[in-house]
């Protein structure tokens, strides 16, 4: 049995489709990529910006005031915070954070709305 040429098979057509999916989800993916990017060039949080002061903000975590937030356990870093939109794990440098619209956060950073990424 042939098929018309202008009526691919639906193996063929199948494949075209899921090739355009994969191909859509990698250019989303290098958007994603992009923006985090972006967000390490967004001016740095300011320890005494009002909204940082009030949730305990520390570009550096081992400086946060424990007897303020008792919540900071060791370990707890901006970098491996789901509110972060650096790379996951990200060890230095800055990116952005979902908390603080606007501003870069320093990797190393803290502040209370710290939640550990699943
Ligand atoms: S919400 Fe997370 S990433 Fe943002 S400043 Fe606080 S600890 Fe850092």
């Amino acid at each position: 049995m042939s098929l018309p040429k202008n009526n691919p098979n639906p193996s063929r057509r199948s494949f075209l489709a899921t090739a355009a999916v994969a191909a859509s989800a990698a250019l989303v993916g290098l958007g994603a990529r992009s923006a985090r990017a972006a967000g390490a060039n967004l001016p740095h949080l300011s320890e005494s910006d009002p909204l940082a002061k009030s949730l305990g903000y520390q570009s550096k975590a081992k400086n946060v005031d424990k007897s303020k937030f008792p919540t900071y356990k060791p370990g707890e870093r901006c970098g491996e915070c789901r509110f972060f939109q650096g790379t996951p794990g990200q060890k230095s440098g800055y990116g952005g954070c979902q908390i603080f619209a606007g501003y870069s956060v320093d990797s190393d950073g803290w502040c209370a709305s710290f939640n550990a990424r699943s």
